[in-house]
């Protein structure tokens, strides 16, 4: 089925059209890993691994997907300085090497973030890369080279910036929002990552070594710059190296517009001459009483903060699905406890139907009721991955069609098309023990050593014993009564 995105290049939902028939070439920018994700960066994750998994499922298309990890930026070396506050006892003591104790926090925090994804439905294994910026640190400077040989780049105070008013002299700036350039003056140069749009200015390409900090040496013409890239320039060398331009698709949230990504395609097309992508695809913000979740504002959840309160990480994923990508999403613990009883619902039809009939003895069975029911579904997903409109024609069609009014092809059909669902929902459990929640024994006991642990007092082992349970695939919640035991 044709999939349609909208572009936030050419602010219109257009048909999607990939460069290479055969393969969809994809880059999400990722996350920045100086502390746990909450739950506002997973919604962007989830919007990508949504739109990836519907090309395949919906558009049969085989996808390329990469996702960045920002280890290098202002806030992971704060973060990694010695003295810092959030320097963690079980990492060990800070070292005189800088760049080891930058390693140290980020690996750390990029570790769990791979575990948060995995727990919120996203498979490691449908990444083709998780490249980390300081791999790619000679890339990064073989397009500065490039954008200085081409005087689009400039040194100022040890530091090299992009050059705004030379590029703006053949190419457009402000593609993907409108810039006010009544402030702008030549030279005005801004060396912080983030910048609001009107203070549009010449935006930093490569850092100058501060003290205290993890630097690299670089060279142009003989002269050496000592110090670390700018964000911008990361993503830019990342993507060029790993997928090639132009790429298919470029994601992010909609803060990322600018500068972030103004400033990619900038970078791009300056130093490489092409553009990064064809399609930009932003989410809109998950926000909690009207204001974007976000670290600097404090009003933020983590998956752990909510699976302490019994959130299965399962329900966080149905309930952002449950809300287009591009409409606000406001997060409450009622809202996901709404998503979790809709999910059941639907759940709890799917066994029933299990119940009626062994489906692997049938399934081939072909009926015009649910063939219709899928096409109407994947209608909505292909139609900028309306997946509220998906769900809802889900549940008029369960609502409507008690399981005893189906005939056993029907069932039969209906099991199908769910578990083909299931690969870009992720929501529901088909194998008929799971109701009965019959979980292994080892994960059991691996759940009463960690309650034993908690009684103890001894917190270390009891989340030790949690990282092994989920990584075996399983989510241990504590519960008045001790415990319960879910897949993940
Ligand atoms: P960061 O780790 O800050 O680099 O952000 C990772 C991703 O999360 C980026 O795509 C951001 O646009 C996105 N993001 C950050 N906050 C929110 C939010 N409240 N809602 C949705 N997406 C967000
Ligand atoms: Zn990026």
């Amino acid at each position: 089925m044709k999939i349609k995105l909208y572009n936030s290049l050419t602010k219109i939902i257009e048909d999607f059209i990939p460069i290479d028939s055969n393969e969809v070439k994809m880059y999400s920018c990722g996350p920045t890993v100086y502390s746990f994700a909450h739950i506002g960066n997973i919604r962007a994750f989830l919007f990508a691994d949504l739109l990836q998994r519907t090309l395949k499922i919906v558009g049969k298309y085989n996808i390329k997907w990469v996702m960045n990890i920002t280890n290098i930026d202002d806030k992971t070396i704060n973060d990694s300085k010695i003295g810092s506050t959030n320097w963690l006892q079980e990492w060990g003591k800070q070292d005189v090497n800088l760049h080891h104790n930058l390693n140290i926090l980020t690996n750390y925090y990029e570790q769990e973030f791979i575990k948060d994804i995995q727990k919120v439905g996203i498979k490691q294994s449908d990444l083709f890369a998780i490249p980390r910026a300081t791999d790619y640190i000679k890339q990064m400077k073989d397009l500065i080279k490039i954008l200085f040989d081409k005087k689009v780049a400039y040194c100022a105070d040890g530091s090299i910036y992009f050059n705004v008013n030379k590029y703006r002299e053949t190419e457009k700036y402000g593609k993907l929002l409108k810039i006010d350039f009544d402030n702008f003056r030549a030279g005005l140069r801004v060396d912080t990552d983030q910048y609001e749009r009107d203070n549009v200015s010449d935006f930093v390409l490569w850092k100058c070594k501060k003290e205290d900090e993890p630097f690299w040496d670089f060279y142009i013409n003989g002269v050496n710059y000592p110090g670390r890239p700018g964000w911008h320039t990361e993503c830019s060398a990342m993507e060029y190296d790993i997928l090639g331009l132009p790429f298919d698709i470029h994601t992010g949230g909609v803060d990322l517009k600018f500068p972030h990504h103004e400033d990619e395609i900038a970078q791009s097309k300056a130093g490489y001459g092409i553009e990064p992508t064809n399609y930009w695809c932003h989410n809109e913000f998950l926000e909690v009483e009207g204001s974007k979740m976000s670290k600097s504002l404090g009003n933020f959840f983590t998956i752990r903060d909510l699976e302490n309160k019994n959130i299965n990480p399962i329900d966080i994923r149905y309930a952002m699905l449950s809300a287009h990508y591009r409409t606000k999403y406001n997060f409450t613990i009622k809202g996901i406890e709404d998503a979790k009883k809709a999910r059941e619902r639907i759940q709890s039809y799917i066994y029933s139907a299990l119940e009626k009939v062994d489906f692997r003895l049938n399934n081939n069975a072909e009926t015009e009721k649910i063939n219709t029911l899928k096409d109407n579904i994947f209608f909505h997903l292909a139609d900028d991955l309306h997946t509220p409109k998906a769900l809802a024609t889900l549940f008029t069609f369960i609502n409507n069609n008690p399981i005893d009014s189906l005939s056993v092809a029907e069932i039969t059909n209906f099991i199908n098309i769910m578990q083909e669902l299931n690969e870009i929902f992720v929501a529901w459990s088909f194998e008929p023990e799971a109701k009965s929640n019959n979980i292994p024994q080892d994960i059991i006991e691996l759940a009463e050593q960690r309650l034993n642990a908690k009684k103890n007092k001894d917190f270390a082992t009891a989340d030790n014993l949690r990282k092994q349970i989920t990584e075996l695939g399983y989510n241990v919640i504590d519960t008045k009564d001790g415990y319960s035991i879910s897949n993940i």
